[in-house]
């Protein structure tokens, strides 16, 4: 499943396309969709966002189209509408001068008025986005004290939305190693220091990993990325039996909340 910088990366590659462009056509399959096209269509896009994995495409009807990809969606953009591939038939097809974006395979499509997003489902229950410029340490400390966090393991709660959106499962590995912590620790028993670095980490891996993606092009608004390495590799997903960079231990790769993780038991308390 595509994690916060993908989804990130695709808001930004979606908003070359699609971003103040009048959408020519707009196609669904599902049905009660499709009755709905007259929403999007010959309405100028005002804005594609990531939040969390969702994308939502802001139209000047006061409208808003959700997706998420979930675990198999996937878009393909293309200059002209003829080049996408015949045969399969995407969920979405979004049309415009500039070109086509369509999303196959995606089981979460839905419109909405852009007044009433909050309401949505996903949206309601997340936390605060890693990849949101104007998510800061301080602010991701004093989510932390949501009540009923306190009681979980780490290995949950960095795969859990509510408590950090666009988390997911390599960038669960990468944060815990990059904040010496273990999968096992408890939130409550953390340190000051333990937290303040859990919450540095949480926001640092996840934008170098975003900041790889773009090379050197940076979008607006997103400047700070520019403080972050220029490449990303995994240190320890993925990495099992190798010696830890840090300090030569060996990786495991243990199943924890029914997800593969990689950390190194030497460094990591
Ligand atoms: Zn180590």
């Amino acid at each position: 499943m595509p994690e916060g910088p993908e989804t990130h990366e695709l808001a930004d590659r979606l908003s070359t396309l699609l971003v103040d462009e009048v959408l020519t056509q707009a196609r669904f399959i599902d049905p009660r969709l499709q009755r709905k096209r007259g929403l999007l269509e010959g309405k100028r896009v005002l804005a594609v966002e990531a939040r969390g994995k969702a994308l939502l495409t802001a139209v000047s009807s006061g409208w808003t189209l959700y997706t998420h990809s979930q675990l198999f969606g996937f878009w393909r953009l293309v200059d002209d509408v003829d080049a996408l591939p015949d045969g399969a038939r995407p969920r979405v097809l979004l049309v415009t001068a500039r070109g086509a974006a369509a999303l196959y395979a995606a089981p979460s499509i839905s419109l909405w008025r852009t007044d009433e997003l909050d309401a949505q489902p996903y949206l309601a229950k997340l936390g605060p986005d890693v990849l949101d410029p104007a998510v800061d340490a301080a602010g991701l400390l004093a989510h932390m004290d949501t009540p009923r966090f306190a009681g979980r393991t780490l290995a949950v709660l960095l795969l859990d939305q509510g408590f950090a959106a666009g988390m997911g499962n390599y960038l669960r590995s990468e944060v815990l190693y990059h904040a010496r912590l273990s999968p096992y620790r408890i939130l409550r028993d953390l340190t000051a220091a333990e937290r303040r670095r859990l919450a540095k980490a949480l926001l640092d891996v996840p934008r170098r990993a975003y900041r790889a993606k773009h090379g050197d092009i940076l979008p607006p608004g997103k400047d700070y990325l520019a403080r972050t390495r220029a490449t990303f590799g995994f240190e320890v997903y993925e990495h099992k039996g190798d010696p830890c960079p840090r300090d030569g231990g060996t990786i495991v790769e243990e199943r924890l909340a029914a997800r593969r993780l990689y950390w190194c038991p030497a460094c990591q308390h």
